[in-house]
């Protein structure tokens, strides 16, 4: 709900004469439901299950400030300054030592493009790949800020069903069949294996080796993006899709996740033959990435148990996860069903089909609780009944009080 001030603003700005300058890409571009909502989570008293930041109480602030600060003082001619286009060597070397974790034994170096998260990778993808009218596959529901770029860049996004073992390969070939025999040009498919934003679901490990196969066979790239992988609940990370693939997928990595969204540093693993087009439209977007935040980032995992810190998301995100899951099964009327995360920050709740969450928004802020729409997850724009909940940055008793004040709102819109 825009504030009095942005409304004046943008009808301000709308009724300006250069507002016919725009480009139809940039009247196309939208403001995402999950900024929308932020000023709205803001307010005293509303518990906010919508956005999905990270806890970052847990982190080592004082230790990270010890850090910046020597950064600057004894290196700062070197931290304050332009640094190369893929990123510092440094850097590339360690992202490489935090895709081994999950799996990827063999990333070089070379082939990494440090980017200002993995926000503007997927940026870089579209500018390197997509024609405006080009497809893009991917996941329903998908990330909204994947959709959103995909958007700016005018492509036509076609989704590809899931069901609870994440991307249906048989639906992944049928969608393919049917979208070539329109006359579509498919350039990639975007997929979010582990603990997709926004349904929690992950890709089942049985299934990615036919996922990767079905796009080989049909010469479409994947753009595997997996900021979230390390921060599985238990037992080992199921291995990447680019895991085994190195010429068939981009990797999307972020150390928003595992460390710090604001320091707004990510990178793309890139096949060796792509990586210069790659790289070179990510330099003539941003120059190059922050150098002092990614030396920061740098003396973080060479100074502090970073793995320990991932450990103790896990932990952390895992009970708070439990909560929510207790939360629903305990106040949720009958009707109601719910994913079954096994890491990551959200839990994706469907309503009984013909139930427009949007509106229940509304009704859900005066009950002092907030959540996204799963209207903002999907291209097309019919409503949607599914809604999404975020447990990452919640204490358990915000969680379940949070639940609490939601479950009236979605039974009195069912008439339960
Ligand atoms: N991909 C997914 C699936 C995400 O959920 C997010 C952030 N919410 C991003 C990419 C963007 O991350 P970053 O902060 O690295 O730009």
């Amino acid at each position: 709900m825009p504030t009095e001030t942005e409304v004046a603003l943008e009808r301000a700005i709308t009724s300006h004469r250069h507002h016919s300058l725009y480009s139809d890409r940039a009247a196309k571009i939208k403001q995402s439901a999950v900024r929308d909502v932020f000023d709205i989570s803001l307010q005293p008293g509303l518990i906010s299950l919508a956005g999905g930041n990270p806890f970052l109480q847990s982190l080592p602030l004082e230790k990270l400030g010890g850090m910046a600060y020597r950064l600057i003082t004894e290196q700062g001619l070197t931290a304050l300054q332009y640094g190369g286009g893929q990123g510092t060597e440094r850097l590339r070397a360690q992202a490489c030592e935090v895709m081994a974790e999950e799996g990827i034994e063999d990333a070089d170096p070379a082939n990494v493009v440090i980017t200002t998260g993995s926000q503007s990778a997927q940026d870089v993808a579209c500018k390197v790949f997509c024609n405006p009218g080009d497809v893009v596959l991917c996941e329903d529901p998908t990330y909204v800020g994947a959709l959103n770029t995909f958007e700016a860049y005018e492509v036509t996004v076609e989704t590809v069903a899931m069901d609870e073992l994440g991307l249906v390969p048989d639906e992944l070939q049928r969608r393919i069949d049917e979208v070539r025999s329109s006359g579509g040009n498919i350039k990639f498919l975007y997929t979010i294996p582990n603990f997709n934003n926004p349904s929690g679901i992950t890709l089942a490990a049985e299934r990615r080796q036919r996922v990767v196969e079905i796009c080989q066979d049909a010469n479409i790239l994947i753009i595997e993006d997996n900021p979230y992988g390390l921060l599985r609940f238990d037992g080992h990370p199921i291995a990447p899709l680019r895991a085994g693939n190195p010429d068939d997928v981009i990797y999307m990595g972020s150390f928003s996740k595992i460390l710090a969204p604001g320091l707004r540093i990510g990178w793309a693993l890139v096949p060796a033959h792509l990586q210069r087009r790659f790289y070179l439209a990510s330099e003539a977007v941003t120059l190059c990435p922050p150098t002092l935040n990614q030396m920061l980032i740098s003396e973080y995992l060479d100074g502090h148990d970073w793995r320990g810190q991932i450990t103790t998301y896990r932990s952390l995100y895992s009970e708070r996860c439990a909560a929510m899951l207790q939360a629903l099964e305990d106040f949720m009327p009958d009707g109601v069903s719910w994913t079954q995360p096994q890491g990551g920050f959200f839990v994706w709740v469907s309503l009984p089909e013909g139930i427009d969450t949007y509106p229940l928004l509304y009704k859900a802020i005066d009950a002092g609780v907030i959540f996204i729409p799963g209207a903002a997850f999907t291209p097309s724009d019919d409503p949607s009944s599914k809604l999404r909940l975020a447990f990452s940055a919640v204490s358990t008793e915000n969680i379940r009080e949070g639940v609490r004040r939601l479950a009236p709102v979605l039974q009195q819109a069912m008439g339960a």
